[in-house]
């Protein structure tokens, strides 16, 4: 072994830059996140070969002064925080003065910088690690950053690096999320001279979600309501329920400003929207959380992506809490009325319906939920407009009055607002699931004994699965006594259970049981797996609705608490509005 030393300034730089940068989409980050620091409004970035040759970043923010740029290149220099106090309430991405020597020890590194105030600019050279020239130069205010042959001087960790066509996609991602999160930035994305995204400064995300993410992703994002709790607050948008994505591409969490990854964030979406949409599905969530800088830890990981929330418990109850509340609020008797727009006058026009009937009777959670049959007599006309203009529209409720059959599983109907094509059986099965699900408390739930009871005959391995769940289904309403070897007998079955289907309904969950999906020591879960379960049936082996029990159908769905999603997530019916079909026509539809 050699004598002990301290390393020169340059390995140094070389080794920081292996963390900070451990491939081209961190230089990017770091870049990025600079010009956002310094108060940038526009923000460009270009880059080819997956960054690898190439990666140059341009912004409108503050600038440096000439001695400024020179110190910007040494090691801890930052100014951000001036010591160790300042940690606790970092507010700016970057504080540890190590990503710009960092970058510059292993590339070939242009800076050029000119704050507003001055007329001209200073461009500072540097190729690994060493000063090539400094010297002023003509340039827009701002700060342009170009870095050339990223890692040329570690050939060892360029011989890690992904193919170009990965490391691309992590810096489009990239810049995706910080675009996201800077909705009041421009940003324009170039990789190997084609575009990848721009954006103009949006005032509102919904429009930035559009440009980044695509009019598909954005178009049925429903906005969340403010949820604060103690220095923590949640906003965004995110999908209505029935509505998933095929990946978790379209999450995007932000926290202060930062996107992040946060599985407190990711599990609480997870959960909220577990029984919202289908099973394998993701949600499209543009969450933004603010909350006191010292109630996180952005430091668990070196790219600083990973965060923690000191009080998990916390954020995770109000993200759920957010998302279910929205999805309360998409219930058709609780959503806003949207004005009609009047295509040739090109304004929205009073909303003069017939059938948008008020009723006063408030109820304790404040909606009444009964429809109301629609109404002819011109008398109440005129009642029911004044009434819609006082009252406030939550109180409103929709008669959907039945057209037509369409075909064995689907209707439909005419409301004040369009039309409605409901899907039968999704709707028989959320009514159904919700029957079970609020059948008596764990405990005291009601029980039918049977006449005759049902002899089942099992096999060696179910009859084990019968013994294991055995107290579930005696929670349920269910009491099966052995009588012999593998013969058993079903002698009382819940009151939402036919006796004739009790059987076919013990096999199938002992089916679903073998498969694990019933929890043991959860009862509450059991309880709606087993309402699912049964609800299922509904589709399976229950004989396609009678037409006289169609027009009865939405008032019950209407009746549930999530009557937009069947319990397999999947949308039970969805609406055409006036507004939409005029658009579709190019032209008004009445008269
Ligand atoms: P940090 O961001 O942790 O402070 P960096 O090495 O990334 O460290 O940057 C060092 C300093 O250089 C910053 O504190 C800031 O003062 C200055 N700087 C870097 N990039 C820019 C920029 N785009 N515009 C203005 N100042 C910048
Ligand atoms: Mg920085």
């Amino acid at each position: 072994m050699s004598r002990i030393r301290i390393l020169p300034e340059q390995v140094a730089n070389q080794i920081a830059a292996g963390e900070v940068v451990e491939r081209p989409v961190g230089a990017v980050k770091e870049l990025l996140e600079n010009s956002l620091d310094a108060g940038a409004t526009k923000v460009d970035i270009e880059y080819r070969n997956g960054g690898k040759s190439y990666i140059r970043v341009t912004d409108n923010g503050c600038g440096m002064l000439p001695d400024e740029v020179m110190l910007s290149l040494e090691r801890h220099a930052t100014s951000k925080i001036q010591n160790a106090k300042d940690l606790d309430k970092v507010i700016s991405f970057g504080f540890r003065g190590e990503a710009l020597p960092s970058i510059a020890s292993i590339s070939k590194f242009t800076m050029r910088s000119r704050p507003h105030d001055r007329t001209e600019g200073t461009e500072l050279l540097i190729s690994s690690g060493k000063i090539i020239h400094q010297k002023t130069c003509g340039m827009p205010p701002g700060t342009q950053i170009e870095v050339a042959n990223l890692f040329f001087s570690l050939p060892a960790r360029k011989k890690f690096l992904k193919t170009e066509n990965t490391e691309a996609a992590h810096i489009s991602r990239l810049c995706k999320l910080y675009a996201i999160a800077h909705p009041e930035v421009a940003f324009t994305v170039y990789s190997n001279q084609r575009k990848v995204f721009q954006s103009p400064a949006c005032s509102d995300l919904q429009e930035r979600i559009s440009e980044v993410f695509g009019s598909e992703v954005s178009r049925d994002l429903i906005s969340l309501t403010v949820h604060k709790y103690d220095g923590c607050r949640i906003s965004g948008r995110v999908s209505p329920p029935g509505i998933g994505r095929p990946t978790r591409q379209d999450i995007v969490t932000v926290v202060n400003g930062r996107p992040v990854e946060s599985r407190t964030l990711l599990f609480a979406l997870t959960e909220a929207y577990h029984t919202l949409i289908p099973k394998g599905k993701y949600p499209a969530a543009f969450i933004f959380v603010e909350i006191a800088p010292d109630q996180i830890d952005v430091n668990i990981h070196p790219q600083k992506r990973e965060i923690r929330f000191r009080s998990e418990g916390q954020v995770r109850r109000l993200l759920i809490e957010s998302i279910l509340n929205m999805a309360e609020m998409m219930h058709p008797a609780k959503k806003q009325a949207e004005p009609l727009i009047d295509v040739e006058n090109h304004r929205p026009s009073p909303i003069i319906s017939s059938n948008l009937i008020s009723t006063n009777s408030e109820t304790s959670s404040g909606i009444n939920k009964e429809i109301v049959e629609k109404s002819t007599s011109p008398a109440n006309k005129t009642g029911s407009v004044a009434a819609a203009l006082t009252m406030p529209q939550s109180h409103h409720v929709k008669s959907w009055r039945l057209l037509a059959r369409l075909k064995q599983n689907l209707a439909l109907f005419e409301t004040s607002s369009g039309l409605i094509i409901l899907h039968l059986n999704a709707a028989r099965e959320r009514i159904r699931f919700e029957q079970i699900l609020d059948c008596g408390d764990s405990g005291s739930r009601p029980s039918q004994q049977l006449l005759l009871p049902i002899p089942v005959q099992l096999d060696n391995l179910t009859t084990e699965l019968l013994k294991q769940h055995q107290g579930i289904l005696k929670n349920e309403g269910f009491s099966i006594e052995e009588f012999g070897r593998e013969f058993y007998r079903i002698e009382a079955i819940p009151p939402w259970l036919e006796p004739g289907a009790a059987e076919n309904f013990l096999r199938h969950f002992l089916d679903s049981a073998r498969e694990g999906g019933i929890h043991l020591r959860k009862p509450d879960l059991a309880h709606k797996e087993i309402a699912k379960l049964a609800a299922r049936e509904v589709s399976q082996n229950e004989d396609p609705l009678p037409d006289d029990q169609l027009a009865e159908l939405p008032r019950q769905l209407l009746e549930c608490k999530q009557p937009l999603n069947c319990p397999q997530g999947k949308v039970t019916f969805f609406e055409l509005t006036t507004n939409e079909l005029v658009k579709k026509f190019g032209r008004n539809i009445s008269s």
